[in-house]
């Protein structure tokens, strides 16, 4: 689950990691109070979406008065920010973050990822802050310094101040990056986080060290035990899809393809997908309708994958073990006659009451194609996809 850059910089805050002051605003007004109450001669109006890269689509923007803070909210409020990673349709702006200003001199980026061949969270600093991270790695990647922090330990003092001196942090500011780095692995830990950025940490010129940006992603299995950072989920910021499925407890992701996949299981949904593309096609989602899928949860997961008007086909591949086959053949029936199915469906069943399931198809006098193995169901889809 992702948030808010606001939201991020409150939990920074909670530990210990210095950050310039702000407010969140969602109106003109509000950012005007916002830079009023601030005060200072410079504020900095950054848009709040769930993407990256908002400062080059024109979502960052510093004002020297309060009639540029105005003009600056007025433009980037219900804007279309589109950035790298909010495809080319752009995501709507409906919050904005008013903060003081910073007089930067140099900007260092610092974050962390859970490395599982390592089985430890990751610590990734560079001198070269404000850019993507990715940018870095492929043009410099003996920029990037990595520690692998010790669980029982945590982030030692002096892995911290090694890694602040390898980024060209200057001595007089090592304490202060010390804090930001055991502060960001701390809030890394204690909130389940699977990513944390702070991407500038920005050296001031008053020689302070503070985060200028905050990002997190936090795992979804363990947000039962943190209502607080459930409390931050922004559903404006979802794909409406998803929000749809998780109401029926179905995992559903959205992809770029046209070939929909009703699966069940993680696992054969990953080895759907990868079949599909390995006959040529392109998978339209992931979606596993879990091991005791009924008949509504089949006639919501038709549904879903046909909300998507991409969609040129659909591969239902299902291995009855838990789940039957007749169970499963009545549901794929039910789903398609409720939503009057008009893209080729192409069913591959294999397991527990298979003959029954493929009876059950082949009685529904529905136009279902019958793949024999995965192999042969994905090549059907292929074809049916492209019209053939
Ligand atoms: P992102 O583009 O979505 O990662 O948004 P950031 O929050 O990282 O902002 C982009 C850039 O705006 C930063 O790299 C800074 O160069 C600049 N910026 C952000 N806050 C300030 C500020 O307080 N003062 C100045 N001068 N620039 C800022
Ligand atoms: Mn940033």
């Amino acid at each position: 689950m992702k948030i808010h850059e606001y939201q991020g910089k409150e939990i920074l805050r909670q530990f210990g990691v210095p950050t310039p002051r702000g407010t969140a605003c969602f109106s003109v007004d509000e950012a005007m109070a916002a830079a009023r109450q601030l005060g200072g001669a410079v504020w900095v109006v950054k848009a709040q979406i769930h993407a990256g890269g908002r400062g080059k689509g024109g979502g960052v923007k510093v004002a020297k008065s309060l009639d540029e803070v105005r003009s600056a909210a007025q433009q980037i409020l219900g804007m279309h920010l589109v950035t790298h990673q909010t495809g080319k349709e752009g995501q709507v702006v409906r919050r904005l973050l008013i903060e003081e200003g910073a007089q930067i001199v140099k900007e260092y980026y610092l974050g962390m990822v859970v490395d599982r061949s390592r089985q430890r969270v990751a610590l990734l600093a560079s001198s070269e802050g404000g850019m993507e991270i990715e940018v870095v790695a492929a043009r410099a990647p003996e920029k990037i310094h990595k520690v692998w922090i010790d669980p029982v330990a945590g982030l030692r003092d002096a892995e911290a101040d090694a890694v602040a001196r390898d980024i060209g942090i200057p001595a007089a500011a090592l304490t202060q990056a010390r804090a930001c780095m055991q502060g960001l692995y701390r809030a890394f830990v204690e909130k389940d986080a699977m990513l944390a950025e702070i991407n500038p940490l920005a050296l001031t010129a008053d020689g302070r060290v503070i985060a200028l940006d905050a990002k997190f992603n936090f795992d979804s299995n363990a947000l039962y035990r943190h209502p607080e950072v459930v409390a931050y989920r922004d559903l404006e910021e979802e794909d409406p899809a998803e929000i749809e499925a998780s109401k029926f407890d179905l995992s559903y992701i959205s992809l770029d393809g046209d070939i929909g996949c009703l699966v069940n299981g993680a696992g054969l949904a990953m080895a759907t997908m990868d079949i599909i593309k390995l006959y040529g096609g392109s998978p339209a989602n992931f979606l596993d309708v879990g091991g005791g899928a009924s008949k509504e949860k089949v006639t919501e997961a038709f549904k879903l994958m046909l909300k998507n008007p991409k969609l040129r086909a659909i591969l239902v591949n299902i291995f009855g073990g838990i789940m039957r086959c007749d169970v499963i053949a009545e549901g794929v029936v039910a789903g398609a006659r409720e939503v009057h199915l008009k893209v080729p469906l192409v069913v591959r069943l294999e397991g527990t009451n298979v003959e029954m399931g493929k009876k059950i198809l082949a009685e529904s006098g529905l136009p279902i194609i019958s793949g024999s193995d995965m192999a042969d169901a994905a090549q059907k889809v292929v074809a049916a996809a492209r019209g053939a």
